[in-house]
C-alpha cells in the first residue's frame, strides 16, 4: 500500500506495468523514513551547504527594477554547483539511493543537463552511474556526453524509436525492472508515477524556503509575484511550494511558446489536455487522435510534451497562472538581463524574465516580484549567438 496521497485533484497516480508497483512502494517507504531520519537530514543539509553552495543568494535587480517599474529580486539557482537547480534533486535522490543501500544509479536524459547533474552527484557520493540517452540526442549534445563521461558515468545511446528522450525513458525502465536490487532510478523532474513528483518536489522545495526567509529579511513581507519557467515543473514547484498557502502571492509559470502557440511549442499547461505519459496522468500535448505531439523550444530543458501532475492541478484550479514566452521574446530577455544586471540566464530561465518584461504594465511601483533564475546561460552561448546573428 502507498501511504502518501497519489493524486492532485484528478491528476497523478501510478500508471505503469504492475511489476513496478512494489518497487515504487518500497521507494515511497524509504523516502518517508529518510525524511524523518535526523542523520539523513543532517547529511543532506551538509551537502547542500558545502557541495552545492546553498543557500543561493536572492539578488535585488536595481536596473531591471527601473525598466519594469516594480521591485524585482532574482533567486540565483544559476550559482548552484553545475549552474542550475537540477543538482538539488540529484544530490537528494543520490543520497536516498545510498540510504536504500543501492550502489548503482541510472537516469534518462534528453538535452543532457539532468544526466550531467546525476553524474555529478554520483561521482561525489561514489556511486556507479549509467545514463540512457537517445542516439539522436547523443549526437546533438556532444558536450554534455563528454561531461558525463569525464564525471565517470557511462552514457548508453538508445537507438530504438526516434532516438530521443522518450525512448531513453523506456530503456531506463527496462533496465530498472531487471536490476532493481542494486539500482536506483533517479528521475529528473516532478513527473512520472507516484512517488517521484513528491520526492522531486521535496528536494527542490529548498528554493522556496530560502526565498521566503530571504525576502522576509529584505522586505518584511511575502512577494506579490513569484515567476518561474516550466518544463517538467521542478524549479517552479520548488519555489512555488513555500507560497502556495499565501493567497496574496501570485504564482506564474512561464512555458515555452516556441514559434508561437499555433505553431510548434511546448506550452503544456496552456494548451494540453488530460492524458497519460510516463506513468502519470497530467496535462499533455496531444493531437486529435491522442498521440503525443511534437514539441519545440529554443530552451533544451523545456521541450517536454508533459508537465507535472501537481502543476497541472494548480493550473486547472487557478492557484497558479499559466503563461508563456516565445523563442524571440526569450532571446530579447537574455539580452536585457545580461546588460542590465550582468547575469547571463539559461534560455529556460529567460522565459520567466521575458514574461516580466512583456507584462511590466501590470505591475505597480511598490510591488515585489521574485524571478527564479533556474540556471546560467553559459551552456546556451552557441544557440544565443546564432539567434542574435539571425536578427542582425
Ligand atoms: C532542466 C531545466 C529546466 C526545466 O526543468 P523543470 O523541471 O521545469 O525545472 C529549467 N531551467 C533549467 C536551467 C534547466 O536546466
Amino acid at each position: 500500500m502507498f501511504k502518501l496521497k497519489r493524486y492532485y485533484g484528478g491528476f497523478g497516480g501510478v500508471y505503469i506495468p504492475e511489476l513496478f508497483i512494489p518497487i515504487l512502494q518500497e521507494l515511497e517507504e524509504n523516502f518517508l523514513k529518510a525524511k524523518k531520519d535526523k542523520e539523513f537530514k543532517k547529511e543532506l543539509h551538509h551537502l547542500l551547504k558545502t557541495y552545492v553552495g546553498r543557500p543561493t543568494p536572492l539578488t535585488y535587480a536595481h536596473r531591471l527594477s527601473e525598466v519594469v517599474g516594480a521591485k524585482v529580486y532574482l533567486k540565483r539557482e544559476d550559482l548552484a554547483h553545475t549552474g542550475a537547480h537540477k543538482i538539488n534533486n540529484t544530490i537528494g535522490q543520490a543520497l536516498l539511493a545510498k540510504y536504500m543501500g543501492r550502489k548503482r544509479i541510472i537516469a534518462e536524459t534528453g538535452a543532457g543537463q539532468h544526466g550531467v547533474a546525476t553524474a555529478t552527484a554520483a561521482a561525489y557520493l561514489g556511486l556507479e552511474c549509467e545514463v540512457f540517452m537517445g542516439s539522436e540526442d547523443v549526437i546533438r549534445q556532444r558536450l554534455n556526453v563528454l561531461r558525463m563521461e569525464l564525471l565517470g558515468a557511462k552514457v548508453i545511446p538508445v537507438e530504438k524509436g526516434s532516438g530521443t528522450l522518450k525512448d531513453a525513458i523506456n530503456e531506463a525502465l527496462r533496465d530498472w525492472a531487471e536490476r532493481v536490487k542494486d539500482t536506483y532510478y533517479l528521475l529528473g523532474s516532478v513527473v512520472g508515477p507516484h512517488p517521484y513528483p513528491a520526492i522531486v518536489k521535496y528536494f527542490q522545495s529548498i528554493i522556496g524556503r530560502e526565498t521566503k526567509a530571504q525576502i522576509q529579511k529584505f522586505e518584511r513581507r511575502n512577494p506579490d509575484y513569484v515567476l518561474a519557467c516550466v518544463g517538467g515543473g521542478s524549479n517552479a514547484m520548488g519555489i512555488f511550494s513555500a507560497f502556495i498557502k499565501n493567497r496574496e502571492t501570485k504564482l506564474v509559470g512561464v512555458e515555452a511558446a516556441g514559434r508561437g502557440l499555433n505553431d510548434l511549442h511546448s506550452a503544456t499547461l496552456n494548451r494540453g489536455e488530460k492524458g497519460y505519459l510516463h506513468g502519470t496522468n497530467s496535462l499533455l500535448l496531444q493531437d486529435r487522435w491522442g498521440q503525443v505531439k511534437k514539441v519545440h523550444s529554443i530552451a533544451p530543458g523545456l521541450d517536454y510534451p508533459g508537465v507535472g501532475p501537481e502543476l497541472s492541478y494548480l493550473a486547472e484550479s487557478g492557484r497558479i497562472i499559466a503563461s508563456s514566452a516565445t523563442d524571440d521574446e526569450v532571446i530579447e530577455a537574455v539580452k536585457v538581463l545580461s546588460q542590465s544586471e550582468g547575469i547571463i540566464p539559461a534560455l529556460e530561465s529567460a522565459h520567466a524574465v521575458a514574461y516580466l518584461l512583456r507584462e511590466s504594465g501590470r505591475f505597480k511601483k511598490n510591488e515585489i516580484i521574485v524571478v527564479n533564475i533556474s540556471g546560467r546561460g553559459d551552456k546556451d552561448m552557441e544557440v544565443i549567438m546564432e539567434a542574435l546573428n539571425e536578427q542582425s
